[in-house]
């Protein structure tokens, strides 16, 4: 049973760089953190902190309310799991699970047993005698989780554990650790590049940008009001598009001249951004009623991905630089050239200011 708190966590690297500028945030009793960002955001040094690998520059870490910023890593009672699994490869998979327990001088019989119970539950029972090179990587990155897991640390620390798995395994492994973790009910953090392991796996999300914390929250908070331009960029696949409008009195005035009613109170003539999801534009068929509200804009097809259940169309608007990206359904007849009319709704419609934060509309 564990809470962590970060308060104003500061990390300086050595030559100067700031990776970290203040972060706070607070982990819940058993709650799965996800923190997800661009390559450099500072995700790694974050976990690193945390595990006490690396030393905090200034702030506090708190595990249950107790400061541990100057404790050791092997005194946090924190558990790691890294992508490359870190495995002993001359010790069978028994004696990987047991190094940590050995060397804390723990009874044969318990370790054992420990050893024993998380095999099962990982249902790597029949593999302890073997080698990690003689298992596959799925196998090899289940003792990583078995090595951790024997320990019954008070937090999980998870670094990309599954980007060197195939895509297949992925989606299996992703299952097994929501399953574990419910399970187990230990408090962790996980770093991920994967987008829909992020919003599968978390409880809550942290989306980090240049050092900081842009947006903390569910998956589906963050997909549905995302708080900053940014965090509407990075979540959700593929990404939102966005349409510099101005407004004029009561309306947004889109690129194509067209407009839409979304704002009361904003500043006359004030450049913005509307953010609307692939998902979000809907077709209209020939003989469709127009919607009431919103905006029909019409954007013609250049090019086409079929994914299946799904197809996207990268479509030209007038008076946008970039392709709109609209998500239609697999069956859709749209082809290249065709031209697509599409219903904006206010309701799935994002504003973002000039300093690129949400304007709730
Ligand atoms: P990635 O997704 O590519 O792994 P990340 O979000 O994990 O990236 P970090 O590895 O935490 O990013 O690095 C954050 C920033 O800190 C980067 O700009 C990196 O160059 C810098 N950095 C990392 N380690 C050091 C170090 N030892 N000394 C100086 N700067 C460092």
């Amino acid at each position: 049973m564990a809470t962590l708190q970060l308060s104003a966590l500061q990390k300086r690297y050595a030559n100067g760089f700031v990776a970290l500028h203040g972060v706070d945030l607070a982990v819940e009793d058993g709650e799965l953190i996800v923190i997800v960002g661009p390559s450099g955001c500072g995700k790694s040094t974050l976990l690193r902190t945390l595990a006490g690998l690396e030393s905090i520059t200034s702030g506090e870490l708190t595990i249950n309310g107790r400061r541990v910023n100057e404790l050791e890593p092997a005194e946090r009672d924190i558990a790691m799991v890294f992508q490359n699994y870190a495995l002993y490869p001359h010790m069978s998979v028994f004696d990987n699970m047991a190094y940590g327990l050995k060397n804390r001088g723990v009874p044969k019989d318990d370790i054992r047993r420990r050893v024993n119970a998380t095999a099962e539950l990982l249902d790597l029972g029949a593999l302890l005698d073997r080698r990690p090179r003689q298992l596959s990587g799925g196998q090899r990155q289940r003792v990583a989780m078995g090595r951790a897991i024997v320990r019954e640390p008070q937090v999980f620390l998870f670094d990309e554990p599954l980007s060197n798995l195939d895509a297949k395994l992925r989606v299996q492994m992703r299952l097994e650790i929501r399953r574990l973790q419910k399970r187990l009910k230990v408090t962790s953090v996980y770093v991920t590049h994967d987008q829909t392991e992020a919003m599968t796996l978390a409880d809550r999300l942290v989306v980090m940008n240049a050092g900081r914390v842009e947006q903390c929250g569910t998956p589906m908070a963050l997909y549905e009001r995302p708080a900053t331009r940014f965090v509407a960029g990075f979540i959700g696949s593929p990404a939102m598009n966005f349409l510099p409008v101005t407004v004029h009195g009561e309306r947004l005035r889109l690129p194509d001249g067209g407009e839409l009613t979304l704002a009361a109170g904003l500043e006359a003539g004030s450049a913005l951004t509307l953010g609307v999801r692939p998902e979000h534009l809907v077709a209209l068929d020939e003989g469709d009623a127009t919607p009431e509200g919103g905006a029909v804009i019409q954007a013609t097809v250049e090019m086409i991905e079929p994914l299946g259940a799904d197809t996207l169309a990268y479509a030209r608007m007038e008076g946008l630089d970039e392709l709109l990206v609209v998500r239609l359904h697999g069956e859709h007849a749209a082809g290249e050239g065709s031209v697509l009319r599409l219903w904006l709704s206010p309701e799935r419609s994002h504003l973002f200011g000039d300093d690129d934060r949400r304007i709730e509309a």
